[in-house]
């Protein structure tokens, strides 16, 4: 793999038209998965071509150009980035930024299931914090939201993540109906781990099986109910995302509400999404997109992509349009989560 060392002294940061500074990059390095979770995937989903995908060297390529521009945060995801064949390559290959100081944070987002086998060689890498996703603590209801996927797997992989030194925050998507009575459990049973947790507002993304409006419960209406039995304190905690942070004083833990529909957060929205495809989403929800790969092949210069990475900095919208109610199941945009990244 070619490695370019990028000085810390990046070129001016990428700014978009309403002032917003873009330095958090996140990376879907495969659109498939080992899991179908029931909010993210219909049962029966076409994958990508494999020759379709960027080569690994190729992803390097485009996250390195990004973090000359001042790109800070780096968030491998997918589909299940760990399912990716020598997805570590990448990994060790874009570490040379932490090390060289350009980038300040390289980071993962998961479902869990492959963490036994790669927790070390991702702490090795620099990784420091991963984001698990886990919405439930009951074996049969993981089964059941995940279609496939077996709980002590993920269980397991969460305890190899923290023997590796990584801090863990697990997400989990708020759903209807589903897990409103384990809320309360799974903020004990991470805040008794030394685990942050968030939950998610799920988002109208790609056609699942069912009714959008059966899954989303708003977050504003879970919060006050455990503003019942716990005290939870606003933070000034940030991770770089969309998150607003809260303590519960009774476990010391710190609990986050991510609100794409209930409390719009796109104002102070600072990332972009690429695909692994190399397809540039400014918008989680919104359909423009700037293709990059083709820059990207056409000279073994990074000025053309330079140029498409500006051009595409320059169209990033004000925000999403979300909506989720009964007269509405037509997805906000016709791609899963899975293809832009979560
Ligand atoms: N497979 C990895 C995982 O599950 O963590 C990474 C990719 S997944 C698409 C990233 C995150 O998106 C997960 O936390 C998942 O729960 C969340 N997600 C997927 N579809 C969603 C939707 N429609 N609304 C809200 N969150 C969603
Ligand atoms: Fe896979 Fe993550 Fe989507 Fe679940 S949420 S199907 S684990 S990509």
């Amino acid at each position: 793999m070619t490695t370019p060392i990028i000085s810390p002294v990046a070129a001016p940061e990428l700014v978009d038209p309403f002032g917003r500074g873009i330095e958090y990059l996140r990376v879907s390095v495969t659109d498939r998965c080992d899991f179908r979770c029931v909010y993210c995937m219909s049962e029966h989903m076409s994958f990508l071509p494999k020759q379709d995908l960027l080569t690994l060297e190729e992803l390097d390529r485009l996250c390195s150009a990004f973090v000359r521009r001042g790109v800070k945060k780096l968030r491998i995801t997918g589909g299940e980035p760990l399912v990716r064949r020598d997805i570590m390559t990448l990994f060790r290959s874009l570490s040379r930024h932490l090390d060289s100081g350009a980038l300040e944070e390289l980071t993962l987002t998961t479902n869990g299931s492959q963490l036994q086998r790669f927790a070390r060689e991702l702490a090795e890498c620099g990784v420091k914090r991963i984001n698990v996703s886990l919405d439930t603590l009951d074996a049969e209801k993981f089964r059941a939201i995940t279609r496939w996927g077996a709980l002590d797997k993920v269980l397991a992989g969460i305890d190899a993540a923290q023997e590796a030194g990584l801090a863990v925050k697990i997400n989990a998507v708020a759903l209807k109906d589903f897990n409103e009575d384990e809320f309360l459990p799974m903020i004990r049973w991470a805040h008794g781990r030394g685990m942050d947790i968030t939950f998610i507002e799920v988002m109208p993304l790609g056609e699942v099986d069912g009714h959008r409006a059966d899954q989303y419960l708003p977050l504003s209406q879970m919060r006050a109910g455990l503003m019942d039995q716990l005290t939870l304190e606003e933070s000034s905690h940030r991770t770089g995302g969309p998150a607003r942070y809260f303590t519960a004083k009774e476990t010391g833990g710190r609990i986050g509400f991510i609100t794409p529909l209930t409390h719009n957060f796109c104002e102070s929205c600072n990332r972009v999404r690429l695909t692994c495809t190399g397809t540039l989403f400014m918008c989680l929800g919104q359909e423009d997109a700037a293709d990059l790969r083709k820059p990207l092949r056409q000279s073994e210069s990074d000025d053309a992509l330079m140029q498409a990475i500006e051009a595409a900095i320059s169209r990033k919208p004000k925000g999403h349009d979300f909506v989720i109610d009964r007269k509405t199941n037509i997805p906000a945009v016709g791609r899963h989560m899975s293809m832009t990244g979560g």
